[in-house]
């Protein structure tokens, strides 16, 4: 019997930088209502992390015309993995480059997956480093938690819109190490997956982008670690003006407490309560959603369903797409 050798040369999903057209709003939404900690702004963008967030930072908010997603940052395993992974990746019909001068990290290879969302991966980081005021009496947390808001603790994942979701996962896989955890197929097309290089179900999920070009960002998730602190959230969401697109509730697939919340410049961000449920089984074998049941406790599994806009929106916006959706949301149901 053969059996696929796994590839561990990938840790973690390090950052993820959003576009803003309203940076001082988003601003606001980053550091005061989820907490997190600004580390550097140089003009262009402003750098934040989490408070368990090891690194320089987690979340890149660069000033722009469209909100979307620029350069997604993943960290290897080590020197020797990153060199592994990039000898892979350029032996593929679709190298890289060494991009230097990054900041919060060195020097890092940048390739795309075949839709064309641009990654980094590194090894060499800058952690972040509290003030005497900052740090935490607990050994093996960054800083102390902020007294802002509701504060996260660690990013957690990022889903992209794609128009080819097997494509892209199968790079992913193939090049990377990731392994698809989850998956839903309806009608023999594969509309989304979850992967992952950890025990976590997933650090990046590919959904088809059925209303836009791909390359999209569908969310960016956030964790808390306690399901308990996205009611507070939700309730500050209402009080603040804050665009509670679904949940609080629990999701089928990875099991996740989610929320959904529309930043101030138009990206989506999940609130993830809890971990969801952890793989350790070496042999897991990828659990496949279809039509008799995605609908009936995949996607939700408690806590009211999902819009449907949550099925058509992403960033950047497609304008001539939600138009469509709104009119058929106003069509008299038949
Ligand atoms: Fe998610």
């Amino acid at each position: 019997m053969s059996f696929q050798e796994p590839i561990h040369d990938v840790a973690q999903l390090a950052s993820v930088e959003l576009f803003t057209p309203e940076f001082e709003e988003s601003l606001w939404f980053f550091h005061d209502v989820l907490g997190m900690t600004a580390t550097e702004d140089d003009g262009k963008s402003c750098y934040l992390r989490a408070f368990e967030d090891p690194y320089h930072h987690s979340l890149k908010l660069t000033r722009a015309p469209h909100a979307g997603i620029g350069i997604i940052g993943w960290r290897a395993s080590s020197p020797q993995a990153l060199d592994r992974r990039v000898a892979a990746i350029d032996a593929s019909d679709n190298p890289g480059k060494w991009v230097e001068n990054n900041t919060g990290y060195g020097r890092a290879y940048e390739f795309s997956t075949p839709s064309g969302q641009k990654q980094h991966l590194f090894w060499d980081v800058d952690y972040f480093k509290p003030t005497e005021e900052q740090k935490s009496k607990l050994l093996s947390r960054a800083q102390k938690r902020p007294l802002r808001g509701i504060p996260v603790r660690r990013i957690d994942h990022v889903n992209l819109l794609c128009k080819d979701v097997t494509r892209d996962s199968d790079f992913m896989m193939e090049k990377l190490g990731f392994r698809k955890r989850e998956n839903v197929v309806l009608g023999g097309d594969e509309l989304a997956s979850w992967l992952s290089v950890s025990a976590l179900v997933h650090e990046v999920a590919f959904t088809k982008d059925n209303a836009g070009p791909g390359n999209r960002l569908h969310h960016l998730a956030f964790w808390f670690g306690n399901s308990g602190q996205m009611l507070d959230l939700a309730d500050i969401t209402r009080d603040y003006g804050l665009k509670l697109e679904a949940g609080p509730g629990k999701h089928g697939v990875s099991q996740g407490y989610f929320m959904y919340i529309i930043e101030p410049g138009g990206n989506r961000i999940e609130l993830f309560g809890d971990v969801g449920y952890l793989i350790f089984d070496p042999d897991w074998k990828t659990r496949t959603w279809d039509e008799s049941n995605f609908m009936d406790g995949g996607a939700v599994w408690f806590g009211g369903d999902l819009p449907q806009d949550f099925f058509v929106y992403g960033t950047p916006i497609v304008e001539a797409a939600m138009e469509e959706n709104a009119a058929s949301e106003a069509e008299p149901a038949e």
